[in-house]
C-alpha cells in the first residue's frame, strides 16, 4: 500500500508498506511497528552499513505473524554484519537496540497520509 509521507523540513515522499501494517502513532506514544520512519530514511546504524541516508531501509523486515515491522539489524545482526561472530550477536543486538533507541516511543514526526 502507498503512502505519501511528509516529515518537517522535508519534501513529500511516497513510501510503500505491508497493507496491514499499523497506522503511525502520534510522536511520543509507543513504537507499534509501522515501518514509517524506516522506509523514509535510515538511521545512523544503517547508514554505515548500507551506506544510504534515503529509505527505505534494507534491514526493516515485515512479520506477518506480529503483523508489524521490525529492525533486521538490531534482531539478525549477522545476516547484515555478515564478519560478525556468533558470540557477538547478541551483545551487539544490544548495542543497536540502544543505538536506535528502542522500546523509548515513537519519535518520527512525519505526517502520513494513503
Ligand atoms: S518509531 Fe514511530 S514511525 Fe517508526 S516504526 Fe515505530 S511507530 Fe512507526
Ligand atoms: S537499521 Fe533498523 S532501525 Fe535503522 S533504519 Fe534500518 S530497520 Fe530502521
Amino acid at each position: 500500500m502507498a503512502f505519501v509521507a511528509t516529515k518537517k523540513l522535508m519534501r513529500e515522499q511516497t513510501i510503500h508498506l505491508h497493507r496491514n501494517a499499523p497506522a503511525k502513532p502520534a510522536e511520543g506514544q509507543a513504537c507499534n511497528g509501522c515501518g514509517i520512519c524506516c522506509a523514509l530514511e535510515t538511521c545512523p546504524p544503517a547508514r554505515l552499513r548500507f551506506m544510504q541516508a534515503k529509505g527505505p531501509c534494507p534491514a526493516l523486515a515485515w512479520s506477518e505473524h506480529k503483523a508489524r515491522y521490525y529492525c533486521g539489524l538490531m534482531s539478525s545482526p549477522r545476516k547484515y554484519l555478515g564478519w560478525l561472530p556468533l558470540f557477538a550477536e547478541a551483545f551487539t543486538s544490544r548495542l543497536i537496540s540502544r543505538w536506535i533507541a528502542a522500546g523509548k516511543g515513537c519519535d518520527c514526526n512525519a505526517d502520513v497520509q494513503p
